[in-house]
């Protein structure tokens, strides 16, 4: 917390009274979730508490609610999420994004019912032993699932303390990140708070979720604006700091969708099926599966030596896409071709198979986004421009 220079800081509310007027305010208005408890009520099931707080990473809250309601359906309990292949946890995951944290989820499963006969352990070095928690999920599971006062920052919690202590720096970086941290444990040594830790933690969420929001925080609703910094210093919209991060790096990408019709009942007919390959289970999109493809400059001239010796003579261009992910834009160059059968090991895939184009398609395929896009490209009736949300430009002659 810094006052401008030469003023006095204004006076702000106690810190007990601010801590109730927190808790009342969400006991109050917090949005009833399937995976969090009632305020003041018993506490939640943690390995439900644990499912959604990876779900939750860097996933909006209406995305989560029906995924997590259907793994919660398919494993309830660390010892079934432990028991299934990793090839259905990814498919299970599909349109979550960032698929490590299906994979880290599975494995943490696995280690909780081989070293702590599947019920999370309580004791902090314990948890911060288990794979794949970070200290704002150990935070989270200490605080609502175990009801301990551990504080927590998340980017919602973030952003709150940078506007109610007025952090000069980014809080994503050293320095401003190590001010919200600190911030967060001296809230949680009031009485106030660390009398209901999950509650405080989750009021703090919530609030920025929905009332201290980047773009324009509602500080006449918020029920913090009488102890908040940047409310008293009319600075709300210039708080928190960003230091804008790097472009994000552009990459040359080219994929090709082979497919072949398989006889059905009914002969004039028949069923499409795409050929995908399963990426190795290290690096970007993990054990997802995916149409043929490769990356780098070459990446047209090595696809297409590719498909020559596939014997795929004449691939049809489907036109190009972007996909953009955190630090990477994918600039992708799709093709199409009928195929009867391709080896694609030589590309680096781990696994191969042909697979139903409606199947592809939907929810539990296992396909990255990125896949999946390409094949719903291809299923397009050609030669019809895409529909924006695919955002495909024409195709391009030769
Ligand atoms: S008063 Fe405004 S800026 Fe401060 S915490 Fe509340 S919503 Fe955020």
């Amino acid at each position: 917390m810094r006052a401008p220079p030469g003023a006095e800081p204004p006076a702000l509310a106690p810190a007990a009274a601010t801590a109730r007027a927190l808790l009342a305010w969400y006991t109050h208005a917090g949005r009833r979730l399937p995976w969090r408890a009632v305020p003041g009520g018993p506490l939640p099931d943690p390995y439900g508490v644990l499912v959604s707080e990876f779900m939750l990473q860097q996933t909006r809250v209406e995305t989560v609610r029906a995924p997590w309601a259907r793994w919660m359906a398919r494993w309830p309990d660390f010892s079934s999420l432990a028991n299934a292949t990793l090839d259905a946890v990814l498919a299970q995951w599909t349109g979550l994004g960032y698929y490590a944290r299906a994979r880290h989820l599975h494995r943490l499963a696995q280690t909780v019912v081989r070293d702590h006969g599947g019920a999370l352990p309580r004791a902090q070095a314990a948890l911060a032993a288990l794979p794949g928690l970070g200290p704002y999920t150990q935070g989270a599971l200490r605080s609502v699932a175990f009801g301990e006062p551990a504080a927590l920052v998340d980017g919602n919690v973030a952003r709150v303390l940078a506007r109610w202590h007025a952090v000069q720096v980014d809080v994503r970086q050293g320095a401003g990140r190590r001010a919200v941290w600190a911030a967060a444990q001296a809230w949680m040594d009031v009485p106030e708070a660390s009398a209901h830790p999950g509650d405080w933690n989750q009021a703090l969420m919530e609030l920025g979720a929905v009332v201290c929001v980047p773009g324009a925080p509602r500080c006449g609703a918020c029920p913090v604006a009488a102890a908040c910094r940047a409310h008293a210093e009319g600075r709300e919209l210039d708080l928190p700091v960003r230091v804008r991060p790097p472009a994000p790096r552009v990459v040359a990408a080219c994929y090709a969708v082979l497919t072949r019709t398989v006889a059905t009942a009914d002969a004039d007919s028949g069923d499409q099926e795409v050929l995908v390959g399963q990426r190795p289970a290290q690096g970007r999109w993990a054990g997802l599966w995916e149409p043929p493809g490769c990356e780098g400059p070459d990446a047209h001239d090595r696809l297409h030596a590719w498909l020559g010796a596939a014997g795929c003579d004449s691939p049809r261009a489907l036109g190009s896409l972007v996909h953009v992910l955190t630090h990477r834009r994918y600039e992708v160059q799709g093709w199409a071709a009928a195929a009867g059968s391709a080896d694609l090991a030589c590309l680096g895939y781990v696994a191969q198979r042909w697979m139903p184009v409606a199947a592809a398609l939907g929810i539990t395929a296992g396909l990255s986004k990125l896949g999946q896009r390409l094949v719903e490209l291809a299923a397009a009736p050609a030669p019809s421009p895409r529909p924006a949300r695919a955002r495909a430009t024409p195709a391009e002659k030769g």
